[in-house]
């Protein structure tokens, strides 16, 4: 096989993904971000000299793909890669469990439906009843809505408040009356019905910019590779010769024979050249509002609301593996396009005074400090296609699998097709 040397620019999920891929088939990559950091919509912020995620970047082990990722950059150790399902929820301050000690699918997702007490015993049959349907359901030519699929499948609001909607609106990161019944039975065939890999939470324990940073970098160079951070390729052309011209901003350019653009949708057209009509219609935001407390407030690692505007809420994992006497929060709020309108004030003073409601905060413990990160590019509403004439320009990213909704593994996937298709 022909040893090709491949640039790919962005250094996100599905650029990180197809160098793996590329040098695994023994190829050479040089990888261009724009950014100073790694990982793009999964990376993370400098604040005050320590980096914090963007938002929780949680995954389920059914992400083979992302977690192929972390196995070649040995990397495990640095994430709670769990085997057990668990998963806390509270409606009227009550906690309740969708909890299996059994690891073997189907029957962790049986047993943890059957223990979900926040759900009387027939609604939770009408649950097993509603998840065997969706199970066996084929895809439809007529795509219709899943929230009605739910409801003709013995659904109740009660069932889709305690369960579906937990689930479904932060995998989607839209409401569940948006989400269309053939990408319903996609996700939960590829995510949560996975026999090999069933449906368990995982998560970093620590940024993924510390994580994923110094042993991408290692990697490359092990491999004759390499990574340029802060250079923004702004247009692309063809030459006569068979190679690609990159021009960069302040006059950088760079020449190749094989590129892969690994950027999301709109930076893919405008280096393209090609005009996108994107505004944040398309678009579904997610806002993370961070909280720091001077005492221990929530005691799982993580927790869904299912009566709070609080949805997901996540502990970081470090303080608490140190015994620290204190305690960041992340509020994780997906399909917040109407929170953008609010001002960081307004949405600290409202989310806090929901986080001290729920969990019973007393006045004495302090609310040591507060942020909010806006992502209103999180994800794109429906799945985008280039029309990409160029010869040797190859394009990935988590918008170029329509199977999925944009998440990590959609990325980390298209990164390898595209390895597998073109090289
Ligand atoms: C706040 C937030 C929380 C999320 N939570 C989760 C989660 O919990 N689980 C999950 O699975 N998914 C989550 N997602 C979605 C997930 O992060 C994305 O689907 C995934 O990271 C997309 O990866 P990507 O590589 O396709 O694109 P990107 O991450 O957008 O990567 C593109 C890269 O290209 C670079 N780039 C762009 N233009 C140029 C240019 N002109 N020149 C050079 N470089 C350029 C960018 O800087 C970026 O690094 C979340 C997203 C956000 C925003």
């Amino acid at each position: 096989m022909k040893k090709n040397r491949i640039t790919i620019i962005g250094g996100g999920i599905a650029g990180i993904s197809a160098a793996i891929h590329l040098i695994e088939k023994g190829h050479i990559v040089s990888v261009i971000e724009a950014k100073k950091f790694i990982g793009g919509r999964a990376g993370s912020i400098k604040v005050e000299d320590t980096f914090i995620d963007i938002g929780q970047h949680v995954f389920l082990s059914s992400y083979q793909n992302f977690i192929h990722i972390i196995k070649t950059l040995n990397l495990e150790k640095k994430f709670i890669l769990n085997k057990i399902l668990n998963i806390p929820v509270s409606t009227d301050k009550k906690t309740y469990y969708i909890k299996s000690n059994i690891i073997k699918y189907p029957f962790s997702i049986l047993f943890g439906v059957i223990n979900y007490k926040n759900l009387n015993l027939i609604n939770r049959f009408k649950l097993i009843y509603g998840l065997a349907k969706l199970k066996l359901a084929k895809k439809s030519i007529n795509d219709s809505s899943f929230l009605q699929w739910l409801k003709i499948n013995k659904q109740n609001d009660q069932i889709i408040e305690k369960f579906w909607k937990i689930i479904c609106t932060p995998a989607f990161n839209i409401d569940i009356d948006k989400i269309s019944y053939n990408s319903a039975i996609n996700l939960f065939n590829y995510m949560i019905f996975n026999s090999k890999n069933t449906f368990f939470i995982c998560y970093a324990k620590e940024s993924f910019q510390n994580i994923f940073m110094n042993s991408f970098t290692k990697y490359l160079k092990k491999n004759n590779s390499n990574i340029h951070f802060g250079i923004k390729i702004e247009s692309i052309e063809n030459k006569k010769n068979g190679i690609i011209k990159i021009n960069a901003k302040k006059k950088i350019q760079f020449e190749t024979e094989n590129l892969i653009l690994a950027t999301d949708y709109e930076s893919t057209s405008s280096i393209l050249g090609i005009v996108s009509n994107e505004n944040q219609s398309n678009r579904s935001a997610i806002i993370n509002i961070y909280f720091w407390f001077d005492s221990i407030v929530m005691h799982e690692d993580f927790k869904v609301f299912t009566d709070s505007k609080i949805e997901w809420v996540f502990s970081d994992y470090y303080n608490k593996k140190n015994k620290d006497t204190t305690q960041r929060l992340i509020i994780s709020l997906s399909d917040a396009n109407k929170l953008l309108k609010h001002s960081n004030e307004d949405l600290i003073n409202s989310y806090e005074q929901e986080v001290r409601k729920q969990f019973d905060i007393e006045r004495e413990v302090e609310t040591t400090k507060s942020l909010v990160i806006r992502s209103p590019k999180a994800t794109v509403l429906t799945n985008r296609k280039i029309n990409n004439q160029l010869k040797s320009v190859f394009v990935c990213g988590d918008w170029t699998i329509e199977e999925l909704p944009n998440t990590m593994e959609a990325a980390a996937l298209s990164g390898k097709k595209i390895s597998e298709k073109y090289f």
